[in-house]
This record gives C-alpha cells, sequence and structure tokens, in this order.
C-alpha cells in the first residue's frame, strides 16, 4: 500500500491545539464527552441512512460504543460501530474547522484576554481536538459503511497530520476506532473505575449503550444502557438525569433554568424534552440566528436544521421525537411537511406557556431569564404578528419608574396617570444615557413613566407595535408629547399654556437661523432643565431608528 500521506492543519485547527495542549484547564475530562458524542452522532448518522439503504447495517445492527484501557500501555481507546470514514471524508472533517461552534469559540478566544481562554475549553465543547489536552497522540481508524476499505488518520497535534489506508485485519468492521496515546500527567484515564465514573457522570444519556473494558478481550461492563431518557415517564427521572441530558444535547456546561418535558396526544403525537439554558449559549447572535432543536422520529436522529421553533426561541435546546412523521422522507420534505408545521405551533405555545407560568410563580427567576434571553425574545414582537400579545405579556422593561428593575406592561399600565393616553418610550443604545436624556424631563416632572429601550431590535418592535389595551406606544422624542393634559404636581412651575409674543419671535428666529436642517420650532412643555431637545416630527422615524438606518448606509 501507498505510504500515509502528511498534510499540514489549517492555521485555526492549529491555534486551536496549541491552545488545548498549552491549556491549564485543570477539567480535561471533556475529552471523553465530546469523543463520545461523536461516536454517538455517528451511530445515528448511520441509523439515518439505514433506513434508505437497510443493508449498511449488515448483520450487526444495533449501535454501540465501547470504550477499552489499557493501563500499562497507557492507551484509551473509544471505537463506535456507526458511520465511519473515508480517507476523503477524514482529510475534510479532522483537519479543518467545520462546526460553527468551534468558530464561535475560535472568535471568543481570540477576543478573550489572558487566561480566560483556557476557562472557555470547560464552558464550551471543542469537539474531536480537546483529544490532544490528554493525548501525546491520536489515531483514528476507520472503515465507512458498506465499503471495503479502510483508513487512519494520526498525529501529534503540532502542525501536521497523516491519512493514510490500512489492513481490513487492522480496522473495525463498521465504523471509527479512536486511539489515544495518553501523556505522562494522563495515565489515571488509562483506568476503568475512573473511565466509568466519567461516562455516567457525562454521557450516561446519549442514545448509544456504552461498555467498559479493561483490556482488549475483555467482557465490559456496560455503564450506560441507550435508553433515549424522553421516553420514560418524568417520575422515574431525577434531577441529575435531566442536566446531565441536558449538557449533552445541549453542549452546554451550565444548569438549565427550564425543563419541559411532555408528550404531546391527539391529531399528532410526539415527545418533546427541551431546556432553556442558565446562561446565553455561544452562538446566540450569529447572524444566521439558527436553533439547535434535534428532530427525531421513532427515535432515530432526523436532523437538526428543521426549524422546530421560531428564531426569537433559539435559545431553548432540546428535541421533538415525532411518532407521525415518516422515517423515509427526505430532510428536505419534512421542513415543509404540515406535520411539522403543527409541532412547531404546538412547541411553541406550550414554550411561551412555560414561560409565562415562570413569571407568575416565581417571577425572581423569569427576570434572570429575562434578563439573559429578552432581547432575542423580543424578535418575536415584529416577527410573530399571531403571538405578539403573548409576548407583550411576557415582556419586561427597564423604565424612569423601575428602580433598575424589570417591569411589565400591565403594571406600567396600572400606574399610568389620569389623562394619559399612550405608553412612552425611548430607545437609545445605552440604558443610563437614555435614563439621563432631556427628553425625559417633562415626563418625570409629571411622573409618567417612560420605558427605557436599549436593545438594538426595541426600535423595530415599537414602530410596528399596535396598542396594548387600547393605548399605542408612542417615543418621547416623537412629536408633541401630549404632556399638557397631565398636570405638574403642586408647586413645580407650569408651563405656559400659550407661546408668548417673545417666545414667539425667538421661535421664528430659531427655525430662520437652521433653515432647513429642522422642520419646525416650537415650544414644548416636555423640558424642565435642558433649554433644547431634537425631536424627530410626529409622522416621520424616530430618532433611534433613524440612526440605525444611517448607520446601515439606508
Ligand atoms: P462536531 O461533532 O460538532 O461536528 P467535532 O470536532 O467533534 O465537531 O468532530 C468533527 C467531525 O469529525 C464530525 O462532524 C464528524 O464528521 C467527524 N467525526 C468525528 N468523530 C467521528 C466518529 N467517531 N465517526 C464518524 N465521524 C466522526
Ligand atoms: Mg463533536
Amino acid at each position: 500500500a501507498a505510504s500515509p500521506q502528511t498534510h499540514a492543519f489549517e492555521a485555526d485547527v492549529a491555534k486551536l491545539l496549541h491552545m488545548m495542549v498549552h491549556s491549564v484547564y485543570s477539567d480535561k475530562d471533556v475529552f471523553l464527552r465530546e469523543l463520545i458524542s461523536n461516536a454517538a452522532d455517528a451511530c445515528e448518522k448511520l441509523r439515518y441512512e439505514a433506513i434508505a439503504q437497510p443493508d449498511l447495517l449488515g448483520d450487526d445492527p444495533a449501535p454501540r460504543i465501547t470504550i477499552t484501557v489499557e493501563a500499562d500501555a497507557r492507551r484509551l481507546t473509544i471505537e463506535d460501530n456507526g458511520i465511519g470514514m473515508t480517507a476523503a471524508d477524514m482529510a475534510e472533517t479532522l483537519g479543518t474547522i467545520a462546526r460553527s461552534g468551534t468558530k464561535a469559540f475560535m472568535d471568543r478566544i481570540a477576543a478573550a484576554q489572558g487566561g480566560e481562554g483556557t476557562q472557555l475549553i470547560g464552558q464550551f465543547g471543542v469537539g474531536f481536538y480537546s483529544a490532544f489536552m490528554v493525548a501525546a497522540k491520536v489515531d483514528v481508524i476507520s472503515r465507512r459503511a458498506g465499503q471495503d476499505g479502510a483508513a487512519m488518520w494520526s498525529s501529534d497535534g503540532l502542525g501536521t497530520y497523516t491519512i493514510g489506508a490500512v489492513a481490513a485485519q487492522d480496522a473495525p468492521a463498521r465504523g471509527t476506532r479512536i486511539v489515544l496515546h495518553l501523556l505522562d500527567d494522563a495515565a489515571d484515564y488509562a483506568q476503568a473505575p475512573r473511565i466509568e465514573q466519567m461516562v455516567r457522570a457525562q454521557s450516561g444519556h446519549v442514545p448509544v449503550p456504552i461498555t467498559v473494558k479493561d483490556k482488549p478481550d475483555a467482557e465490559g461492563t456496560q455503564v450506560a444502557d441507550g435508553t433515549a431518557l424522553w421516553t420514560k415517564p418524568k417520575s422515574a427521572i431525577t434531577p441529575e438525569e435531566y442536566k446531565d441530558f441536558y449538557r449533552s444535547v445541549a453542549g452546554q456546561w451550565d444548569d438549565p433554568a427550564l425543563t419541559l418535558h411532555y408528550r404531546a396526544e391527539g391529531r399528532h403525537e410526539y415527545s418533546v424534552l427541551a431546556f432553556v439554558p442558565e446562561t446565553r449559549p455561544f452562538d446566540l447572535f450569529d447572524p444566521d440566528r439558527k436553533g439547535r432543536m434535534k428532530l427525531y422520529v421513532r427515535r432515530v436522529f432526523i436532523t437538526d436544521e428543521a426549524e422546530l421553533l421560531p428564531r426569537y426561541l433559539r435559545f431553548v435546546r432540546g428535541l421533538v421525537d415525532s411518532a407521525d412523521l415518516p422515517l423515509n422522507m427526505s430532510r428536505e420534505m419534512i421542513q415543509d411537511s404540515p406535520i411539522l408545521a403543527a409541532i412547531q405551533k404546538g412547541l411553541t405555545g406550550k414554550v411561551l406557556g412555560e414561560l409565562e407560568k415562570t413569571a407568575k410563580d416565581d417571577p425572581a427567576a423569569y427576570a434572570k431569564l429575562w434578563d439573559t434571553f429578552g432581547a432575542v425574545l423580543k424578535e418575536g414582537l415584529y416577527e410573530d404578528f399571531e403571538r405578539r400579545e403573548a409576548l407583550l405579556r411576557l415582556a419586561r422593561f427597564k423604565t424612569t419608574a423601575s428602580g433598575g428593575e424589570w417591569r411589565s406592561l400591565q403594571d406600567y399600565v396600572a400606574a399610568m396617570k389620569e389623562n394619559q393616553t399612550a405608553i412612552y418610550y425611548a430607545t437609545g443604545s445605552d440604558l443610563d444615557r437614555i435614563a439621563s436624556s432631556p427628553q425625559l424631563e417633562g415626563f418625570r416632572a409629571r411622573g409618567v413613566e417612560v420605558l427605557l429601550l436599549p436593545d438594538q431590535v426595541d426600535s423595530f418592535w415599537v414602530r410596528g407595535a399596535i396598542d396594548l389595551d387600547g393605548k399605542p406606544f408612542k417615543s418621547v422624542t416623537q412629536g408633541a408629547a401630549d404632556l399638557s393634559l397631565i398636570p405638574l404636581p403642586e408647586g413645580a412651575d407650569a408651563p405656559q399654556a400659550e407661546p408668548s409674543d417673545a417666545v414667539g419671535a425667538f421661535l421664528a428666529f430659531v427655525k430662520d437661523t437652521l433653515g432647513d436642517a429642522v422642520s419646525e420650532v416650537r415650544a414644548s412643555d416636555r423640558l424642565t432643565d435642558s433649554a433644547v431637545c431634537l425631536v424627530a416630527s410626529e409622522s416621520g422615524l424616530d430618532r433611534q431608528l433613524e440612526k440605525l438606518l444611517a448607520n446601515a448606509g439606508q
């Protein structure tokens, strides 16, 4: 056979590897979770391909992951009987950075200061390359399902890797074997009890059974049974098990803030196990705004590209397992299926319902949740007209009267002044700056509460926001806020009802001087301390939106 070819890693991979190898991060255990999750993914990919091509399974249909430790040789081997890789697959996936999550991670690393980078490894799954945290050399030997030839990838993680053919008897009959030649200080990963404990703690709920052996020809101990957690009754699942499953399905290292586990029956039958994370996932503000919910059909993983939730709920992680979708449907056809649309609708309602329930039963927990994901949820206010009311009920705001706390619109409306006809808001890019804007003086003087809106999305949804209980949303910068109907408290200087002649002459002078730069100059009730402020015309764009559009070059 031809001798193996040597290739250089892509620059980004080299960077990532360098960081991995020099990581002082203490929790190196994460590598095992990554390799097991790849092995499980490979088994699920095979299960999916075998729907169209059953003979790919041959006489070995049951998926399995086997981990072998060899203490004397200081070796750890993770083997699966999944889809496998050809030499070309290896060159494509094990020398580049394919997954978007890893790209996001690299961006964070590039922006990170000093030691923060190594901390990040622990918070974030970094995939296959994490093997180099514990191994001096990694061999990947693989045979793609349905193919005769096998290939081997090998690297010390220092800049290059080799790929070559291997003899049939040295490769798994199907799937991938990953051999880690452990570093001196990682020798205890070649101890069976250590590995068993790690598998139970990190990967106990992957949907493929996992066996640990303490020598290649041993029986081994089954450490995880591969039962899909979501098929078990809620009462049989502990919070620890949910947390463990959440971490492996979401690729997160925090705890779930909310767990949603239910079975929908009736016209469509499906199970849902979904989580709202405690912290923002890395890719939350990626431009593609993709969700990560996984779609299964009768326990077969189909895709994580199906849009199971609207984009403004993209922080929800987990899965839906449908009983009615046909297995032999292409992923593209599934996307257009009315069954999927029904699931989407049901699931969206359920997630919003759960958020509403939390808001009612545990306002403190909800405030934290809103702090983390409110800016994303608000996208729904202009993207999902059907549910805008529900979303307005969920929305929380900092206001001129809330003292830094989150406040609901219901509370705002209940506290409105007599004669106040609108819900007033002020937009901007920074909460403190909005709060100190002169535009707010007249409102403050009259005790009229103003919503402070610092997020980019705010300028968009307020434009389209129809009334809440008959009260329109109105920007403080837009037109003459009709404050004259609302009395100033006793003792405050009353504004003049009609500008005097002198004021009139002054206004004419200012308009003359500024010319076309302004459309109108008028006396206003809204200022109490400042002499002047800029406002948009009643029908024109809000000032903040004007700025945004100007920045976007429109
Ligand atoms: P991710 O799993 O997010 O794609 P990884 O870095 O963990 O990223 O893995 C990179 C790629 O290598 C995988 O997408 C897959 O194509 C391939 N791969 C890794 N391990 C295996 C395996 N055990 N079987 C088949 N393919 C694998
Ligand atoms: Mg992976």
